[in-house]
Parts: structure tokens; sequence; C-alpha cells
């Protein structure tokens, strides 16, 4: 039996459904029922009547998708697939810098862990950062934890006062404008698309910026027949299969290990044991599901 059949007959013997971050192998996202970025997957859970959710990512979009939807089985493949960049809040810090300055606004990005979520007063994802910051009536910003999408939206966002995390997200940062140039040289008529989570020097050269979904737009809409891709090389997969006819070229080969730790085998016994389930401290979820309410609300009427 292929994985996919395994993996068709283990969806309705348990009544699970299986989705994907765009970062996942690509064998996991053909297997998928959605494939899709963080808070989009999160809220596509909310939609579907299942029980039970094999959640193909790192911690944090396992967390969320517990918060957005507590009377579901979130089941994580492999709990030590956790994102470094959410790791880099610490949690005491966050909490002296709210007493020390409470006219501030804490705007955290999505990925972030559920205690960072629980001590700010809205997220964001890389797709509506300007918007969310745009929104808030405070002049004074805290962002976090990325420094590289925090700095982006200083770009743009003039009128306030924002103080940005020193976290950010290896995969992207190692990508220098070298590797873009380089591959430039290869391909002169490529079009280059990075992800916010990228230095500002790489930003600096691109064609376009935007979030997994906005790269994936971008690509689709575009005359353009090659592209050079400045985020996760995985997304290849997925930008190869919905224009396949389209070239695509990944400057430094940005790879994240954490994504990769969930393997076929792993989906597998997670879909017949319906094990490991993410459980999240109660008192934990509600605070943290206020932010995340609050960016759906800015979001509306989109
Ligand atoms: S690609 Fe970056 S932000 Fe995403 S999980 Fe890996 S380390 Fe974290």
């Amino acid at each position: 039996m292929s994985f996919q059949q395994i993996v068709n007959r283990l969806k309705e013997e348990n009544e699970v459904l299986l989705i994907a971050h765009n970062y996942q192998r690509g064998e996991i996202q053909d297997a998928a029922d959605y494939v899709g970025d963080s808070f989009g997957l999160a809220r596509k859970v909310a939609e579907m009547d299942v029980p039970n959710v094999v959640f193909c990512g790192v911690d944090f979009m396992a967390e969320s998708a517990v918060i957005l939807n507590p009377e579901k089985k979130i089941i994580h493949p492999e709990p030590m697939a956790r994102c470094p960049m959410a790791a880099m809040v610490d949690i005491d810090r966050l909490k002296r810098y709210r007493e020390e300055n409470p006219e501030a606004a804490v705007v955290s990005y999505v990925n972030t862990n559920v205690e960072t979520k629980a001590y700010s007063d809205i997220c964001c994802t890389s797709s509506n950062a300007m918007k969310v910051v745009r929104s808030l009536e405070e002049e004074k910003v805290l962002f976090l934890p990325d420094k590289n999408l925090g700095n982006y939206i200083t770009r743009f966002v003039k009128d306030k006062e924002i103080e940005v995390w020193e976290g950010y997200c290896g995969t992207h940062d190692n990508i220098t404008p070298k590797d873009i140039t380089d591959l430039k040289e290869l391909y002169p008529d490529a079009e280059v698309i990075v992800h916010p989570e990228c230095r500002p020097d790489v930003v600096d050269i691109a064609d376009h910026v935007g979030s997994t979904a906005g790269i994936l737009k971008r690509t689709i809409e575009s005359s353009s027949k090659r592209f050079i891709i400045g985020t996760e090389v995985e997304m290849g997969h997925r930008l190869k299969k919905e224009s396949p006819d389209k070239e695509f070229y990944f400057p430094g080969n940005p790879f994240c290990s954490n994504m990769k730790m969930i393997t076929k085998e792993k989906v597998i016994r997670s879909m017949q044991d319906l094990e490991p389930v993410v459980t999240v401290d109660e008192d934990l979820i509600e605070k943290a599901r206020i932010p995340l309410e609050r960016m759906i609300e800015v979001g509306r009427g989109d």
C-alpha cells in the first residue's frame, strides 16, 4: 500500500483530518487534506466538522490550532519539531517590558508560543502585520519576535515608535544578497520574491516581498517564467504544483530542519494512534485567544 493509500484509509477509519504547512516534505503535502500557512491552517481546522486533526508543522502552529479549536483533538506527529524563533522570547523579559512600558502595545507574530501570545495585546501574520500595527491606538509598539519582519514594518509605518525584538528565523536570515545575485546572474530574467523574514539587504534587492500565500499568488499571476524565491525550499513543491510550466530557484538552499522532523512514518503512527495530543493549559488558552481574535477582527472586511 502506498503512503497516500494508508493515509486515505486512516482518514476514514479514525475520522481524522491531515493538514500540512507549506514547508513540510512534499510527500506529506501531497497526502494532506489542506496545505497552507500556519494561521490559515488553524482557521481551516475551525471550519471542518472532524473530531481529530493531525497537524504537520512546528509546535506553535499546533498550539494555535488548539487555541482556536479547544474542542478538537489536535495531534502533533513530532512534539520535538519546535520553532527556534518562537523560543527566542524570554517571558520574564517580556513581562518586565510590559510593567515598565504600560503605554506600549505588544504585537506578536503568530510564530510565537502560547505563553508569548498570552502576554500580547494582538497577534499578526506576515501578510497582515502592517494592517495590524496601523490599527493600534497606541503610538508605542513592541514587535516580537522577528527583527526582520519588525524592521520591514518600520519601513512603511512611520507614525509609531516601534521597538523590535531581536529574534530571527535562521532559515530566512541565512539567505544573503550574494545568494540572490549569484542566481540572478544565471537567470537574469527571473523575478525575485522574498519573505519578509529575510534580512533587510535581501528585501532591498527583491522585486516583491510577501508571505507564503503572497508568494504563491504572485507566482501564479505573474507572466514571468522563472522565479528566485527567498523562503524555505519546500515551498517549491507547492509552487511547482500550481504552476508546472514555471521554474523556481531557492538562494542558498534555505532548509528548516525542524519542519523536516515530521516524516511519513510519524504521520502514519499519529493517524493510527491519534497521539501525541497537544495539550495547552486552559488558562493560557483563554488568554492567548484574545490577541488572536483581536487580529481576526482587524482583518474582517478584507
Ligand atoms: S522556517 Fe523559520 S519560522 Fe518557520 S519553523 Fe523553521 S525556524 Fe521557525
